[in-house]
């Protein structure tokens, strides 16, 4: 049965299209666990969805990307319609907006109801159909943990501080805090989960789902509609219903958020997930939600499935991480008010993003390439692949943080303005200058090797002892210090770095400006960076 045949029950009377009270549903809040559809009862209300064209081919979005949104939405509209919700299901080429105001008048309707959506871009669309007249009534979006004030009381003044915030929302919500002292006798166990993995225990399986009717239409419309999309379809096997979302994360919490902790900064050419939740791309579209997660999280500590280490480390993850990206986004109206374009470059970066991070000339740097490829047949990789590899080498190549957030933005399955942005343009590049971390994520070839094993098979030796043969990645580290010396010597964590850097010796800075220089020009070239990069340039 094709979508619009499962849907056509649902289509709503000329009387109930009167009589009922109509409703926009955000691509990007796809639920009724909270907020007004929590309450509202579906014989009252109707549920406008609307698919845009325009969004869709905005940028060259991760195919994957596209069908996990569309069959989620999809799946959504046909679940409220057997809970007996009215549906108007509009697809188009225009905006979001352009689309709701043809729905409103094509049905007489006087406006809409929406929760809050959580993407700027699409409030964006939706203010400008506002301007043109359409009602849009907004109400609060529930699905956050953390408030406001929170994160107003926490951080008052820029710079905005992590810690500081996550503290403050443990002791507002009691969240792993007994006595108005936090579990255990601190706040973070960041500390102990820094573990590299050498195969034990062994990684989970991944969590598949067999694509049903309903998402096979949807994957032969992405293949066919948007001709510039990136990535691949191969293999779709992600959670497009409720129910697939609550088994996708009943499989992560019981393989992996026991070992999540220990291994939260691993990384492995031979497992791409490692002990990562994959609850992102779910958690984005509010399929699961926050609230769900971390209570599942604080029962599987109580029950002795969790450790302290794995437990804390996974809800300051969504507790403490995602709700301060989400607040920094919001306070600086998308780093809007550090640059009219959102494009900050607190350092020296302004080079395009070379053909490598698109996959269609493979730099030689085997982190990079692996990831890269994980990228393109996933839509994902996990949170220190995004930014002690891609990210961190982007910055040591200086290239533009707007080019590598757009990378990103179009890349990721999970990706949306309100998370990609301060995740690349704060975390991952410092083009904020510091206004939400300490120190920019930069490092050598020596970080890769210790958290990972990308390096054993690498044309380039991380170690330095093969002569022949030196990781790039450090002498393009040390350049990146001397070349943002200005910039980053008011930092604290930064004195240490640049001290070693200023007691190389001028040949040493000579050579680490040539191989940066080399590795440049390969990238920008689109040829592999050659093994013998870092030898060929010695002494300038
Ligand atoms: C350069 C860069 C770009 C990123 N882009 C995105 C993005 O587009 N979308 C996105 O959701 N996350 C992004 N992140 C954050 C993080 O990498 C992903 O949330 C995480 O890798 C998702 O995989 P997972 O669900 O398996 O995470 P897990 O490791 O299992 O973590 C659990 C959950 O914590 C939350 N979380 C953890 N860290 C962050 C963070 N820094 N910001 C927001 N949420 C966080 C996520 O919701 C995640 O699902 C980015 C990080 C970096 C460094
Ligand atoms: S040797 Fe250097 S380039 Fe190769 S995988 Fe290791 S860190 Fe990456």
């Amino acid at each position: 049965m094709t979508f619009r045949d499962a849907l056509r029950a649902a289509h709503p009377t000329d009387d109930e299209l009167r009589t009922r009270r109509w409703r926009f549903v955000p691509y990007d809040r796809l639920t009724d666990a909270v907020g007004p559809l929590a309450r509202e009862s579906p014989r009252e209300v109707g549920l406008v969805f609307v698919e845009s064209r325009d969004k869709a081919r905005r940028r060259p979005y991760h195919r994957r990307k596209l069908a996990l949104l569309l069959a989620n939405e999809r799946h959504f509209a046909l679940e409220m319609a057997a809970k007996g919700y009215r549906i108007l299901y509009a697809r188009g080429d225009g905006t979001f907006g352009e689309i709701l105001r043809e729905t409103a008048a094509r049905h007489a309707l006087p406006g809409f109801a929406l929760t809050r959506p959580a993407e700027r871009e699409l409030r964006a669309d939706l203010d400008d159909a506002r301007a043109r007249g359409l009602t849009l009534t907004e109400s609060p979006d529930e699905t956050w943990l953390s408030t406001d004030d929170d994160f107003d009381r926490a951080c008052p003044a820029a710079p905005y501080r992590m810690d500081a915030f996550y503290r403050e929302v443990r002791r507002r919500t009691g969240v792993l805090m007994a006595k108005a002292k936090p579990v255990g006798g601190r706040f973070s166990f960041d500390g102990e989960n820094r573990l590299p993995w050498h195969g034990q225990p062994p990684a989970p399986p991944r969590f598949s789902v067999a694509p049903d009717a309903i998402t096979r239409e949807v994957l032969d419309l992405v293949a066919t509609a948007f001709p510039h999309a990136w990535g691949t379809l191969d293999g779709y096997d992600l959670p497009a219903s409720r129910d697939d979302a609550l088994a996708a994360w009943r499989h992560a919490r019981d393989h992996a958020l026991p070992h999540f902790g220990p291994f939260e900064d691993a990384m492995s050419a031979r497992e791409a997930t490692l002990f990562h939740t994959l609850a992102s791309p779910l958690l984005n579209l509010s399929r699961l939600t926050p609230r769900q997660l971390v209570d599942d999280a604080l029962a599987d500590l109580d029950a002795g499935r969790l450790s302290l280490a794995s437990a804390e480390g996974f809800i300051r993850q969504v507790l403490g991480w995602r709700e301060f990206v989400r607040h920094v986004h919001a306070r600086t109206d998308g780093f809007r008010t550090l640059s009219p374009t959102a494009s900050p470059a607190a350092l020296d970066a302004a080079e395009p993003l070379p053909a490598a991070w698109w996959g269609t000339a493979p730099s030689g740097l085997r982190c990079l390439d692996t990831v890269v490829d994980r990228v393109w047949k996933t839509g994902y990789a996990h949170h220190i692949e995004r930014l002690m590899v891609l990210a961190n080498i982007a910055t040591l190549v200086g290239v533009s943080p707007r080019a590598l957030t757009d990378w990103f933005w179009a890349g990721f399955i999970d990706a949306y303005d309100w998370v990609v942005e301060p995740n690349v343009l704060g975390m991952g590049t410092f083009a904020d200058g510091g206004l939400m971390t300490t120190k920019p994520y930069v490092s050598g070839g020596a970080y890769v090797d210790r958290m990972s094993d990308f390096c054993d098979g690498c044309r380039f030796d991380p170690s330095g002892r093969n002569a022949q043969r030196p990781c790039p990645l450090t002498p393009m580290y040390w350049d990146t210090l001397g070349r943002n010396r200005a910039r980053l010597a008011t930092l604290e964590r930064m004195k240490l770095p640049l001290a070693a850097q200023a007691k190389r010796s001028d040949a040493q800075k000579l050579h680490d400006e040539a191989v940066t220089r080399a590795v440049r020009r390969c990238l920008r070239e689109g040829t592999a960076v050659p093994a013998d990069v870092a030898r060929a340039t010695k002494g300038g």
